[in-house]
């Protein structure tokens, strides 16, 4: 049996590729010195996958930005207001990455979108009707050929023509069956070049077939590769799926030319299913996704040999796979150098994953393999009880009913409680939270977090900018008031530093979009509050004003969606877990006399299942009732807020409203407001504060705008529901623009409860 994998992590261990790209963008590095690292990043991989063991060694994986971006290239697929610019061949590919404003003109980036269920962003191909889709690019070729005659012949990659045509976005009135006959002409000479170039095996990725499928997609997925597939000559190709299952198409993919077919055993609920009831075709080889690339756990042997031995019964060939491409995990435990032994015996990054691959092929090998010392060193380390047991924490989960999820009295009631209780005005004011983060800011955490600030210093420090943020707002005129978030570093981290059961990572970076990297905390243990987290911060703030002070917390789903998630237990007793220590925060503030308390819920959309059928029971079903116990302890005259951080909720917008939140606010302005419709059209109960303006841009809104877009607002929804705020926090602005924009603000939002008088 022979192993490999999808894909490596780029960045370099050390997040090499990010510091030279950005020297380059900088104009601090040549063009050849940014060359020069990334191939020693690639002969780096290479090596160490060669001398991991791994059969079949991936090329064109690298990338200097983004593989979709790479591929828009490779196929000519790019609009005409970067080519137009003049750059060089790289700029005007960063041009299209990353917008450019210089002397040759001034253009925007491409759109980025989420990347499956990932927090990877790839850049949208556009496409329009004079775009000619045809082989134009190199790289896919010389990168093969470095690793050629780097004594490697390996396996290129490359976006497969479905997904690509699925990813773009048309701008004219063609579509992708309009580009089925350039697209497979391009694919084919793809494959006429790697068969002169000698290569084996090409791997087409293909993850749009793990999402719902429509007649036509299917339709086009098999025109394509009918066309394509006749032109292989003697290369063998693979389409490789990943991030679930093909229940849609498995057929098709069994019946087209393909020499190899990849499916994803760890996301793909119904993948075994699949080869079980329909079999494998004999003269195809199955790339068996085994290994978990999106999660930083040592692989579960037992479990792994229980899938092969199964899949054994159906495929003659099968090649020992990871799920996905290794880009969604840090690349090597070796810098994790302050990680206890106890935690990091657990884990495996990318290059640990490579030895786990050779591992399970040497035991596969094996006549004994329960036998071999790396499935006995496995076992014993599974079975050892994870430490981090919380008794308390499980008790009381085991115990919750119905009732813990609902807030009581119910909406309307509290809505007539609170509005005689906060005699707020029409169109209140408020912001998201966060209020700019200053140089200043971050190198007094810094310095503390280094133990070169006391305690206390830091804390007079923290609360003299909130001090000046709440003098600021009320100069403002701000109605809701809110403490500046100046104590968080980032709105997950902070919460996990606050929780038991969280552990960190000194190294762990993993890209989320070009030069861009996270560092999640791992979900180690049972969650649990040992502390307050944020009282203190939020009772000094209210102290100072009479006006109402927000409460600030994240919520569970966010917070799960932005870590490591434990695999031993579910994501909902994690979610859970994380659920009842925010809820106890949540009646420390009431307790503490914070009488309005937003729980953010930024990423709830982000990991809602690829295909709809699945949205409710592997998600829903329990990411709304974790919110719902956050907050169903509080009274009555309590108001709960949350916040969101795209607009794009039309299709779960019963949902949300059952989130059962007093007022939510959301990013509307970038969508013009369309959001509005759906809201109207379902009755949406929840108060509502619709971003009156962008926060992601240093343009400061002029008032007029503002009141246009509370206008729009009103023609929709009941005013006495409306809120008026930004569509995010402050956090990554100035405070030049902070402040006339929300002086702006504040006097659109008088202007527009005068006229509604
Ligand atoms: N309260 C957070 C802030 O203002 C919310 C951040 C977010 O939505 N991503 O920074
Ligand atoms: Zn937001």
């Amino acid at each position: 049996m022979k192993t490999t994998i999808i894909g490596y992590p780029r960045i370099g261990n050390l997040r090499e590729l990010k510091f030279a790209s950005e020297k380059y963008f900088r104009g601090e590095i040549k063009v050849s010195e940014l060359e020069e690292a990334a191939k020693t990043i690639r002969l780096y991989n290479l090596k160490l996958q060669k001398n991991s063991g791994v059969d079949i060694i991936p090329s064109n994986d690298f990338s200097f930005y983004d593989g979709v971006l790479d591929t828009a290239f490779l196929l000519n697929a790019v609009p005409e207001r970067y080519t137009a610019l003049g750059l060089s061949k790289l700029d005007t590919y960063f041009a299209a990455a990353r917008g450019y404003q210089g002397e040759k003109g001034d253009v925007k980036a491409l759109a980025m979108k989420k990347w499956y269920n990932t927090n990877y962003h790839y850049m949208v191909p556009e496409i329009d009707d004079a775009t000619e889709i045809k082989l134009v690019g190199t790289k896919l070729f010389d990168l093969f050929s470095e690793a050629l005659e780097n004594g490697v012949k390996t396996k290129p990659v490359i976006i497969g023509a479905y997904t690509f045509l699925k990813l773009a976005r048309y701008k004219g009135t063609k579509t992708a069956a309009d580009f089925i006959a350039q697209t497979a002409d391009a694919y084919s000479a793809i494959l006429a070049k790697f068969g002169e170039l000698g290569a084996e095996w090409v791997q087409f990725d293909e993850p749009s077939l793990v999402k719902d499928m429509t007649a036509d997609d299917i339709k086009l997925f098999n025109e394509l590769y009918n066309k394509i597939l006749p032109n292989k000559g003697s290369v063998k190709v693979i389409a490789q799926t990943y991030f679930g299952d093909v229940r849609d198409c498995y057929n098709s993919l069994c019946n087209l030319d393909f020499d190899g077919i990849g499916l994803d055993f760890i996301e793909g609920k119904k993948s075994l299913e699949l080869v079980k009831n329909s079999g494998f075709p004999k003269d195809k080889t199955l790339f068996a996704g085994v290994v978990n690339g999106k999660n930083i756990w040592r692989n579960n042997y037992a479990n792994t040999l229980l899938i092969v031995s199964e899949l054994k019964k159906f495929a003659s060939d099968i090649v020992l796979n990871t799920s996905c491409s290794l880009l969604h995990v840090p690349c090597t435990l070796a810098n994790e150098t302050k990680l206890e032994e106890s935690y990091k015996k657990h884990f495996a990054y990318a290059e640990e994953k490579l030895t786990e691959l050779a591992e399970i092929k040497k035991i596969l090998g094996s006549d004994s393999p329960a036998e071999t010392a790396e499935y006995r060193n496995n076992s014993a380390l599974h079975s050892e009880p994870r430490s981090g047991r919380n008794e308390a924490v499980r008790k009381r989960l085991a115990e919750l009913c119905e009732k813990d999820f609902t807030r009581l009295p119910e909406f309307a009631e509290r809505e007539k409680i609170q509005k005689e209780r906060f005699a707020l005005p029409l169109f209140p004011t408020t912001t998201i939270g966060s209020f700019p983060q200053t140089a200043e800011v971050k190198s007094t955490r810094n310095a503390h977090r280094k133990g070169e600030i006391s305690d206390s210093d830091y804390e007079s420090f923290i609360e003299k900018k909130i001090a000046d943020c709440v003098a600021l707002q009320e100069e403002i005129g701000l109605d809701v008031l809110v403490h500046g978030e100046f104590e968080r570093n980032d709105m997950v981290e902070y919460f996990g530093e606050c929780l038991d059961g969280y552990i960190f990572t000194e190294k762990a970076w993993v890209q989320s979009y070009g030069t861009r990297c996270v560092k999640p905390p791992v979900v180690w243990g049972d969650i649990s509050r040992a502390k307050p987290m944020t009282v203190r911060w939020s009772v000094y703030a209210q102290s100072l004003t009479k006006k109402p002070m927000k409460g600030m917390l994240t919520g569970p789903v966010t917070i799960l969606n932005w870590s490591f998630p434990r695999e031993d237990i579910s994501l909902k007793e994690s979610a859970l877990q994380i659920a009842l220590a925010i809820r106890e925060e949540v009646l420390d503030l009431e307790a503490n006399g914070i009488s309005i308390i937003q729980v953010d819920e930024a990423a709830l959309r982000e990991k809602l299942p690829l295909r709809k059928s699945d949205w409710k029971e592997d998600y829903l079903d329990w990411a709304i009732p974790a919110f719902r116990f956050v907050h169903s302890g509080v009274k009555p005259e309590t108001q709960i807020h949350t916040h969101m951080c795209y607009s794009e909720f039309a299709d779960i917008i019963k949902d949300i409203d059952d989130m059962d939140a007093d007022v939510i606010t959301f990013e509307a302005s970038r969508s013009d407001l369309t959001i509005l419709d759906v809201l109207k059209e379902n009755n949406f109960r929840t108060e509502v504060g619709p971003g009156v303006y962008d926060i992601h841009s240093p343009r400061v809104p002029s008032k007029e705008e503002i009141k246009a877009a509370i206008g729009k607002m009103k023609e929709r929804i009941p005013a006495e529901k409306l809120w008026v705020n930004p569509d995010c926090g402050l956090k990554t602005r100035g405070n030049a623009e902070t402040v006339p924009s929300l002086t702006n603000l504040v006097n659109a939002a008088k202007e527009a409860r005068n006229e509604n008088c």
